[in-house]
């Protein structure tokens, strides 16, 4: 059996004796990360180079070489520790891509929307390298940083879970949130199930299918037989409950007379925790899913595709904002969940999953009560029915239906 890995950040909380350290070295890491970002933006043309020759690039520009050789703009700072220095052109060469990234959507789409502005503040938790860290192990680290004088190693403390037996921890993140100082740190794990998609397929296990919707319910899950037929429905809420949440505050950003202002943003604040209560919810809606498969013995989720459809806009339920906040992050942390959990979490488009009658692939008209004449375009309508009768959930239609097309494009032609 093949296998393959899952990368888990774990959170740790440093006890430390100098904070004023932690700041200093941060500040530094800023202003070198804002002086190459300054100097990316002289040349935006080297985007073109891959990350590792943009960083020699910069280098070459910088720092003066084994040779002797000056360089043309030297880095205005001095003893800054190589990996130091490397991390901190890391972080503005991702932020400048990043923004120019944003750019060129921008330009492409031809859209209303708002140009995007550049970071306003040119900020990044530092990344340690080796060579920044060392006596790493379950209570202790040894971290380099910087006193405003001079570099020390200094030893901290930590207390949190601990780290998984035969993982790879990697390189730390080091998160000043005002007095609180936490290591990100990466563990890589081995999952031992690491077959693809297409190699459980052949095995004709059964899989799981999943359709997300705006509505109360999040996301609805049905398990597909090696024989193709659909069972055991398992309906995930807490729509009304996140949308309430995102109403509510929302409201205080707009009731707020004297928005408080983080990061140049207004009402930041609640913005910040709109999406956390979203996140939360997303990491809620996902372990449910992975939960299920397991109990139904599931190797296998099918996902709708959506990723097409979003860039195309084609489908107008998918510009709400509930779906564009939740629904991709659902996928992604189910993605996540699924492989620690050896399960493989594969897409398919949902193409006319949304319209047909899972029963008898007629058009399907959509409802909520029994007083609304049911429609065709009716996107949040949560029942649905048929010409020949059936009736029922639409979005256990659409999961079904989701089900339904994956099976038959790769059981039938696998077996
Ligand atoms: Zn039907």
């Amino acid at each position: 059996m093949k296998a393959g890995y899952a990368i888990t950040t774990y959170k740790i909380q440093l006890n430390y004796k100098h904070l004023d350290w932690f700041k200093q070295t941060q500040s530094l890491f800023d202003a070198v990360l804002a002086f190459y970002y300054k100097l990316l933006e002289k040349q935006p043309e080297i985007l073109e180079l891959s990350n590792q020759n943009l960083l020699r690039h910069l280098e070459l520009q910088t720092i003066k070489q084994r040779d002797g050789t000056k360089p043309e703009i030297p880095l205005p700072f001095e003893k800054i520790p190589l990996y130091f220095r490397r991390a901190a052109i890391n972080a503005a060469i991702s932020m400048y891509r990043s923004y120019m990234g944003k750019l060129k959507t921008w330009a492409e789409k031809q859209i209303k929307n708002e140009k995007p502005s550049p970071p306003k503040r040119l900020h990044m938790s530092m990344l340690y390298y080796k060579g920044m860290y060392k006596d790493f192990d379950e209570k202790s680290i040894l971290l380099k940083l910087y006193t405003g004088r001079a570099w020390v190693w200094a030893k901290h403390w930590y207390t949190g879970r601990p780290f998984p037996e035969n993982a790879e921890l990697m390189s730390p993140t080091v998160v000043i949130k005002k007095k609180k100082v936490m290591l990100h740190i990466p563990v890589k794990e081995i999952v031992e199930d690491g077959r693809t998609a297409k190699e459980r397929v052949k095995q004709h296990e059964s899989f799981v299918a999943v359709a997300l919707t705006t509505s109360d319910t999040l996301a609805v899950c049905t398990t597909i037989q090696a024989d193709g037929s659909a069972s055991h429905p398992y309906f995930i809420k807490g729509g009304k409950e996140l949308a309430h949440r995102r109403k509510q505050l929302l409201g205080y950003t707009k009731r707020s007379s004297a928005p408080e202002n983080v990061n140049g943003r207004p009402n930041a604040k609640y913005y910040q925790k709109i999406t956390r209560v979203t996140d939360h919810y997303a990491h809620e809606v996902s372990r449910k899913i992975v939960d299920y498969a397991v109990r139904q013995g599931a190797k296998l989720i099918v996902m709708p595709g959506y990723s097409n459809s979003f860039a195309k806009g084609t489908l107008p339920y998918l510009k709400t904002n509930v779906m564009d906040f939740i629904g991709r992050r659902i996928i992604r942390y189910t993605s996540y969940k699924a492989w620690q959990a050896g399960i493989v979490v594969t897409f398919n488009s949902v193409g006319n999953a949304k319209k047909e009658c899972y029963h008898c692939g007629s058009v399907i008209y959509k409802y909520n009560t029994e007083y609304q004449p049911p429609s065709q375009n009716f996107y949040g309508g949560k029942n649905f029915r048929c010409k020949e009768g059936h009736k029922g959930s639409t979005a256990l239609n659409t999961a079904r239906n989701i089900g339904k097309s994956f099976y038959g494009a790769f059981y039938e032609k696998a077996g």
